[in-house]
């Protein structure tokens, strides 16, 4: 089979941009769409030009097309020797654009309305919820009160009984009317008003939802956060949202995280610091102290000589990664505090220390240097 190369298809150079692509596709795509074309082979000009397009307009698949040609998609899912499949490619935005304006709007917008059926998936809603540090770190499990729209129990969603085929568009629940305008007829689809694109109408509307097959509930949701989430990341409660309508599937809801400031830990990203306070003897004499991690106390040997910024890594004591499960670290901070207050014995020893040659150190040479000069 010889097939048309792609960018011959579209009508661009093989070194045609993104916008170019996308352009031409868009002009293609009017002329030929099957819906409003009266050009001979429509439908097959439309998805030889869909085809380029799904291939040319993804970076790393025209990569490969340049590279293998045809040959780079066959054998492929949906088994068309020497062809990219496309169908699960999403034309919805290109579409939105090219027909949102003349009564396509109700089959491409979006993408979510699958043609004629006027099945599509409810709404999803996002909600924030405010954690602990320590909820964060470890995961816990949260009620939440949501109001979702559920299928109506008692037409089953259909809102109405006794259910016939909508008179005015004959089932196909699309209604197409000719227009006509300077440049010649044009026909335009568009969802059947009668019926709202379900092809059905009933004789009784339901009573308990007015018809719309969906009622609004309050209800109590458990839900388990995973440990290791932090700020502003986002769960996915899949179908816990607003129900579809007829007969798609629910929206989804999403939980954004806002995790509230620790006492003494602080957080970034899987690693956790925690500045530790040291007397100015510790700091010079080094110590064996015992510090707090999320995980319990643990026993740290701080070094003679530690400075103020001075930095002690414990290693897997940070928080779990909510994806792959690795464990940060944890950093504990020097900081030295120089007392305030003295007692007058505290006082003396200083005063006593104060005669030992304290500044023989090199910092301290380098400036006096520069006094003695002046
Ligand atoms: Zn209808
Ligand atoms: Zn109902």
């Amino acid at each position: 089979m010889n097939k048309k190369d792609y960018y011959e298809v579209l009508g661009v150079s093989k070194s045609a941009s993104q916008d170019e692509i996308k352009s031409a596709f868009r002009k293609l795509a009017k002329k030929y769409h099957p819906d409003v074309s009266k050009e001979e082979n429509a439908a097959e000009k439309f998805k030889e030009a869909q085809e380029a397009y799904a291939v040319l307009s993804d970076e790393s698949k025209r990569k490969q097309y340049d590279q293998f040609g045809h040959a780079a998609f066959s054998g492929g899912a949906g088994g068309n020797a020497g062809g990219y499949d496309f169908s699960g490619f999403d034309f919805s935005d290109i579409f939105g654009d090219i027909f949102g304006n003349s009564g396509f709007g109700d089959f491409f917008g979006g993408g979510r309305t699958s043609k004629g059926s006027g099945r599509s998936k409810g709404r999803d809603s996002l909600m924030r919820m405010e954690l602990t540090f320590e909820e964060a770190v470890f995961g816990t499990k949260k009620m939440i009160n949501i109001d979702v729209m559920e299928e109506c129990e008692e037409c089953h969603g259909k809102g109405g009984f006794g259910e016939k085929t909508c008179p005015d568009c004959h089932g196909s629940g699309s209604i197409t009317t000719e227009q006509r305008t300077i440049l010649g007829s044009f026909m335009t689809k568009t969802t059947c008003p009668s019926c709202n694109g379900k092809g059905k109408t009933y004789d009784r509307t339901c009573s308990s939802c007015h018809g719309k097959g969906k009622i609004k509930r309050n209800k109590d949701l458990e839900v388990k956060v995973p440990a290791g989430v932090d700020t502003g990341n986002q769960l996915r409660l899949a179908g816990k949202g607003e129900a579809g309508t007829n007969g798609g599937p629910n929206g989804d809801i999403y939980l954004e995280f806002t995790v509230k400031k620790h006492p003494i830990f602080e957080r970034e990203d899987n690693d956790i610091y925690l500045e530790l306070p040291l007397t100015i003897t510790e700091a010079i004499l080094g110590i064996k102290k015992e510090i707090p991690t999320i995980e319990g106390s643990v026993k740290l040997s701080i070094d003679a000589g530690t400075q103020t910024g001075d930095k002690y890594r414990l290693k897997g004591k940070g928080v779990v990664d909510v994806q792959d499960g690795r464990k940060g670290d944890m950093y504990v901070i020097a900081k030295v505090i120089i007392p305030s207050k003295l007692s007058k014995e505290q006082k003396k020893l200083i005063d006593e220390l104060n005669r030992t040659n304290l500044n023989d150190e090199p910092d301290f040479k380098k400036i006096d240097k520069y006094l003695k000069k002046a």
